[in-house]
């Protein structure tokens, strides 16, 4: 057996995963390969890494990347919204004050003297 096809049974060792003879002859080589045994543990190492990544999140860090994201686009996202008026899109509230002024014009404006006349 090769470092290459030894190599290729690392996985399957640690998992234990493999096959009787595949194990006797990859023991075989590592009982003489240095560098195989040094390739296995680092794999080895690898993989408890991998393994030690598995742990979930504490309840926290969502929040807490909001927040980040909150004060580093200055407030630009994960505001707190207002309750009422949070979602109520631009262009309302735009149609809304045009609305309130063409109200405004046409009660206090439209009917008061310009105190311009008309030539007799
Ligand atoms: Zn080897």
């Amino acid at each position: 057996m090769d470092h290459k096809s030894a190599a290729e049974l690392f996985s399957s060792f640690v998992d234990g995963e493999i096959a009787d003879a595949a194990k006797d002859d990859l023991s075989r080589h590592l009982a003489v390969c240095i560098q195989c045994r040094t390739d296995l543990e680092e794999f080895r190492r690898a993989v408890g890494g991998l393994g030690s990544l598995k742990h979930a999140a504490p309840e926290s860090f969502l929040p807490q990347i909001q927040k980040q994201i909150f004060l580093r686009s200055r407030g630009r996202f994960f505001a707190q919204r207002w309750r009422l008026f949070g979602r109520v899109p631009f262009e309302w509230v735009s149609l809304a004050m045009i609305i309130a002024m063409l109200v405004y014009y046409i009660l206090h404006l439209r009917g008061a003297p310009t105190g311009v006349r008309p030539a007799p």
